[in-house]
C-alpha cells in the first residue's frame, strides 16, 4: 500500500478512476456514466460470465425495469428489506398513476410473477434464466463502480423440481463466479455462507465471494441464493409432477454487478493510478517510440509489425505514434493501468532489441525484436498470475486467526491504527446469536462476511459472549 492510499484511501480511489478516464458524475446523485473505458472492463467481465451461464445451460431473456407496487407486498421479507431504497414512477404522460411502480431493484418478485404462467408441468423444468440489466437502490452514501443508486449487473433466476438441485444450483453458481473473479480479476475471494442477518431479503440461504480490498475493507463480490419455495409460495409457481400432482418449485438467484470493476482498481491500483489484470484491459499493450524517432523510419516500420504480429495473436494493442514527449506517454497510459509497455528508439533499433515494462514492476528488459511478440504474449499471462499471487498474499497477510475476543479485537484494531495498518479481517467463533454479531458491529464497525467452506482454523468459542461457537465466521468493515 503507498502513502497516498494509506492516508486517504476513498480520494485515492476517485482521482484514480478519473484519471484512467473510466467514468463521469452526471447531475442525477448517485448515478455515474461509464466511459468506453470504463464500459469495456465491464464487457470483457460480461463476455466471460455469458459464456459460462450459456456453458452451463442457462439463456438469457429481458424483463421490464417497472414493477407494480403490490407484486412487493407479496413477499413480506422482501418488501422490508427493499422498501427503503426504492425509486418509484408515480406518473404518466401528465396523469397519476392508479398503481405506484417501483424502479426495480432487483427482479425475483416479476419473474415470479411471470413463471407463474411459464411453468406448469414437471417438463417445464428447470428454468434456467438470466438477465443482463441496470437495477436501482436509492443509496444514501455512494462511491463510482462500488455503490450507486444505478448500477448495470447481471441476476440469474432459476426454478427446480426440488430442493437437491436448486442447492446444486446455487453452489454451482457461486464456483463460477468464484472462477470468473480468481482467474478473470486476478482477485482471490473466501467463499462461504452468509449469515441469517446479512441474508438476501426473501432467501433461505445466502452464499458468497468476498474481496478484500487495499484498504483491508471488505467487497462482496459475489451473491447465489436459495430460495426455497417462499416466491414460489409469494406468486403461486407451482407445477404438475409426475404423480400428477401439485407442487411449488424450488427457486435460486445470482447477481454479481459493475462493483467488481470497483474491486479490481481497488485491489490492483497503486500510486501511479490504474493496474489492470491483462484479460479485462480495455489495452492488453502500448507500444511507444522513443528518441528522435521521426528522424529514422525504421522505427516505425517495426513498431507496425509489432502492432500487427499482436493483433494477429488476438492482443488488444496501441501504438502511441501521437507527437507528446515519451515521459507524458509513459505516464498517460499507467494512468489508464496498461499491462504492458513496449518502447522502441534508435540504440535499442541498433541491438535488434526493444525495452518491455509490465505495469506492476520496476524493471525494464530488453527483449530482441525477432522474438518480441511471443514474449509480449507470455509476459500478458505471467502478469495475469502475479497479480493474483500478489492478491493473495496481501490478503492473506492481513487475514488474522489470533482474535478471539471482542476486546482482543478492539485491541488489534487499536495496535493497527497505531502502526499505522490496517486491521483487515479477522476469523472469529460465533454461537449464532444475531445479538452477538450485532453488538460485534456497533463496538467495531466489523461486522460479518461469511461463513467460509474451508475456513484456515476452526474456532470454538463466540467472540462476543465467549458461549460455544457454532460457526466460524469472517468479520471485517465492508463496503
Ligand atoms: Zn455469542
Amino acid at each position: 500500500m503507498t502513502n497516498q492510499q494509506k492516508n486517504d484511501f476513498t480520494s485515492w480511489y476517485i482521482e484514480t478512476i478519473q484519471k484512467a478516464d473510466l467514468m463521469d458524475y452526471t447531475p442525477v446523485r448517485g448515478c455515474i456514466a461509464f466511459k468506453p473505458d470504463g464500459y469495456e472492463i465491464w464487457e470483457h467481465i460480461k463476455d466471460e460470465m455469458d459464456r459460462r451461464f450459456k456453458e452451463t445451460g442457462h439463456r438469457n431473456a429481458y424483463f421490464p425495469m417497472l414493477i407494480p407496487e403490490n407484486f412487493f407486498q407479496k413477499e413480506k421479507d422482501h418488501i422490508e428489506g427493499f422498501s427503503p431504497e426504492l425509486p418509484w414512477v408515480t406518473e404518466a404522460a401528465g396523469e397519476k398513476l392508479e398503481e405506484r411502480l417501483a424502479l426495480r431493484p432487483t427482479s425475483e418478485t416479476m419473474i415470479g410473477h411471470l413463471y407463474s404462467d411459464w411453468i406448469k408441468s414437471y417438463r417445464d423444468l428447470p428454468v434456467l434464466i438470466n438477465q443482463w440489466a441496470n437495477v436501482f437502490r436509492w443509496e444514501k452514501k455512494t462511491l463510482p463502480f462500488i455503490r450507486t443508486s444505478e448500477f448495470l449487473w447481471q441476476e440469474g433466476h432459476t426454478a427446480h423440481e426440488d430442493e437437491k438441485e436448486a442447492r446444486e444450483e446455487t453452489m454451482q453458481m457461486l464456483n463460477i463466479y468464484k472462477e470468473i473473479v480468481e482467474e478473470l480479476l486476478a482477485i482471490p475471494v473466501y467463499d462461504g455462507q452468509k449469515t441469517p442477518s446479512e441474508r438476501f431479503a426473501g432467501a433461505v440461504d445466502t452464499y458468497s465471494i468476498e474481496a478484500m480490498m487495499k484498504d483491508g475493507k471488505a467487497v462482496q463480490a459475489g451473491t447465489s441464493h436459495y430460495l426455497g419455495t417462499k416466491f414460489a409460495e409469494a406468486f403461486d409457481i407451482k407445477y404438475l409432477n409426475k404423480e400428477n400432482k401439485h407442487e411449488f418449485v424450488h427457486t435460486t438467484s445470482w447477481g454479481t454487478s459493475t462493483r467488481l470493476i470497483g474491486s479490481v482498481i481497488m485491489v490492483h491500483g497503486d500510486e501511479q493510478g490504474l493496474v489492470l489484470p491483462p484479460r479485462i484491459a480495455p489495452t492488453q499493450v502500448v507500444l511507444i517510440p522513443v528518441g528522435p524517432w521521426k528522424k529514422n523510419p525504421e522505427i516505425m516500420e517495426k513498431l507496425d509489425e509489432l502492432f500487427a504480429a499482436l493483433k494477429a495473436k488476438g492482443i488488444r494493442v496501441r501504438l502511441d505514434d501521437s507527437n507528446q514527449s515519451p515521459g507524458y506517454k509513459f505516464n498517460e497510459w499507467e494512468l489508464k493501468g496498461v499491462p504492458i509497455r513496449v518502447e522502441l528508439g534508435p540504440r535499442d533499433l541498433e541491438k535488434n532489441q526493444a525495452l518491455i515494462k509490465a505495469r506492476d514492476e520496476d524493471e525494464k528488459v530488453a527483449i530482441d525484436l525477432p522474438t518480441i511478440a511471443d514474449h509480449i504474449e507470455g509476459a500478458l499471462q505471467t502478469m495475469q498470475t502475479r497479480l493474483l499471487e500478489k492478491a493473495r498474499a496481501f490478503r492473506d497477510m492481513h487475514s488474522h486467526t489470533h482474535v478471539d475476543t471482542l476486546q482482543q479485537l478492539i485491541k488489534h484494531i487499536a495496535d493497527s491504527t497505531e502502526n499505522g495498518e490496517i486491521p483487515g479481517w479477522i476469523l472469529a467463533g460465533w454461537c449464532g446469536d444475531d445479538a452477538c454479531e450485532e453488538h460485534v458491529k456497533e463496538e467495531t464497525k466489523f461486522t460479518t462476511r461469511n461463513i467460509p467452506f474451508n475456513p484456515p482454523a476452526k474456532k470454538s468459542t463466540c467472540i462476543n459472549c465467549g458461549k460455544e461457537a457454532k460457526h466460524t465466521v469472517w468479520f471485517g468493515r465492508a463496503y
